[in-house]
């Protein structure tokens, strides 16, 4: 029974379901396609690490004996879409059904559940099963509960796995030491040199193909350093554990002016195209720590962010997709400025957290969220908008991770289906948790006035606009007690300074 077997971009990993069985007369299909490309205009960076990763997959499974289809983005005949290009397969050679693993996305998902119809051949869509959670156990846990709350999914992920487990005890005795991840960096601690993989002779025609085709997209593709094989995420992986992971905690919540990557681990891009298992990163990690060679509470804040955030996005996602996304909890309705694709801006957070998306296709999470995300909270930027640029933006975007992240963690638009309050901030916190403030233009201790943070008065009028739908929440309580107690003139000063902000910002978006 000759199968084709659909391999999608996202999909490169060797034990991947569609290929465990394939027979002599099966065809595997790799299609690089203008839809995928473009449905949301993604940094070069992105677009180059997946097509070129996708050439040299390919290859490994050549040189391992399958007969391999693949079309590239230039060739002639190429119909743009994926339901095209499994169209001409199957008009190319005669296939008994299509197998895939489960598309990690809605817009793929639906795509897919047409095509036993339109084609008339049978689709074998399998589970993907290279995550630690199945949806069917995340759906079991979440199931009756009131609030989905990703520390109780942890904990339970944690017993699952046996990870960091001593019996049925938590190792170290605590179950999550993220109050020790909030340090500054020193002033003379230097982060380890990251490693960075030189383009080969595939990369560099990717590199080409994608710098003539979407030169209008925004992003440097000039510094590409990404590893585009399993080999090469293998040894990122290696580097995380061995330089970083052992300051990973301490600094993990810091905002450095100068230094783009501090101690995170920057493989979510492998993870998520699948040259790297969630399983054998934790696995690395978890060794390094019982050979006492990071401690605990970075260990733990590293486990947790893949077993427990990682999969739990992920549950989130299908559970309430697709009326997730129409969601609009705080009528969000401003335009996305320009700033967020580089125009100047005299906010030096937004313009720095800009600058490194721009240079590495990357901006670590709490640059994502309390930054960018915490600005669009606070403005009311348009979900959808505000969503697309970070789709767009990072090479590890993919829907099933972005839209959660951005809908519900940053901008609150699920009205809280996960995240228990806003992460609404005003400038101290950014002035805290960063060295950004002492070189802006503007004053974080200011509320009004020339030099006032327009995070300060932007938070307090988020609070005020918001007060309908956010005032009985049991953890706003204090703020919206603070925001009570101010003196009204003051409030009405910040609330028409927001104005004026917010209108000036829209008149340039
Ligand atoms: P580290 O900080 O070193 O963390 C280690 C790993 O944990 C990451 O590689 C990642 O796989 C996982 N992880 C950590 N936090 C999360 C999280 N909240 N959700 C899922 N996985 C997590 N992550 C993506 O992979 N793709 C996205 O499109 C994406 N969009 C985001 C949008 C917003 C608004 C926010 C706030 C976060 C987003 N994240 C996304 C989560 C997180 O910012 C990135 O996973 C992380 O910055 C990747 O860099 P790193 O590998 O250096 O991670
Ligand atoms: Fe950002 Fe305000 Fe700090 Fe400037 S002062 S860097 S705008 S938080």
């Amino acid at each position: 029974m000759p199968s084709l077997r659909l391999i999608l971009g996202d999909q490169l990993s060797r034990d991947l379901p569609t290929l465990r069985d394939v027979d002599a007369g099966d065809v595997v299909l790799m299609a690089e396609v203008q839809e995928e490309a473009t449905y949301v205009p993604h940094h070069p960076q992105k677009i180059t690490l997946v097509l070129a990763a996708m050439r040299h997959f390919a290859q490994e499974l050549e040189e391992d004996d399958l007969d391999v289809r693949y079309v590239h983005l230039g060739d002639h005949g190429n119909s743009g879409s994926l339901t095209g290009e499994v169209g001409r397969a199957l008009e190319a050679g005669h296939f008994d059904r299509i197998v895939l693993t489960e598309p990690g996305e809605w817009r793929l998902h639906q795509e897919v559940a047409d095509w036993e119809a339109s084609y008339g051949v049978p689709v074998e869509v399998r589970r993907d099963d290279r995550f630690v959670c199945s949806l069917e156990r995340f759906r079991a846990w979440a199931k009756d509960r009131k609030q989905l709350r990703m520390e109780h999914f942890y904990r339970e992920v944690r017993r699952d796995t046996g990870y960091l487990m001593e019996g049925d005890q938590p190792a170290g005795g605590e179950w999550n030491y993220d109050s020790e991840n909030r340090k500054r960096l020193p002033k003379n601690e230097r982060p380890p040199k990251r490693l960075r993989f030189e383009p080969d002779a595939v990369t560099q025609s990717v590199m080409k193909e994608v710098g003539n085709r979407f030169a209008d997209h925004f992003g440097d593709l000039d510094g590409f350093s990404w590893g585009v094989t399993r080999a090469q995420a293998l040894k990122a992986l290696k580097h995380f554990i061995v330089d970083a992971l052992p300051g990973f905690g301490d600094y993990q919540d810091f905002m450095s002016d100068d230094e783009d990557f501090l101690y995170h681990a920057l493989i979510s891009p492998y993870l998520n195209i699948g040259l790297l298992s969630p399983r054998e990163v934790c696995d690395a990690a978890i060794a390094a720590y019982e050979d006492g060679k990071a401690p605990i509470h970075c260990v733990e804040g590293f486990v947790r962010q893949i077993i427990g955030w990682r999969e739990f996005i992920r549950g989130v996602y299908w559970l309430y997709m697709p009326d997730y996304a129409e969601t609009q909890a705080l009528k969000a309705t401003r335009p996305l400025p320009g700033f967020y694709w580089g125009e100047d801006t005299d906010m030096r957070c937004i313009a720095k957290t800009v600058a490194t998306t721009r240079r590495n296709a990357y901006a670590h999470h709490i640059q994502r969220l309390m930054v960018t995300g915490n600005f669009a909270l606070l403005a009311g930027i348009r979900p959808a908008e505000v969503e697309a640029w970070y789709l767009a933006v990072y090479a590890d975007a993919f829907e099933w991770v972005e839209l959660p992240n951005t809908h519900g963690m940053a901008l609150f638009a699920d009205g809280g289906v996960f995240a228990s309050k806003p992460y609404a901030a005003s400038g101290a916190y950014i002035n805290r948790m960063s060295d950004y403030c002492a070189k802006c233009a503007f004053d974080p201790k200011q509320k009004t006035g020339a030099e006032a943070c327009p995070f300060n008065f932007l938070y307090w009028d988020f609070l005020a606009r918001n007060r309908e739908v956010l005032a009985d929440n049991p953890r706003m309580k204090l703020a919206y007690r603070n925001l009570d107690k101010q003196d009204p003139d003051l409030q009405k000063d910040m609330r028409g300074q927001a104005k004026k902000f917010l209108d000036e910002m829209e008149d340039g978006a």
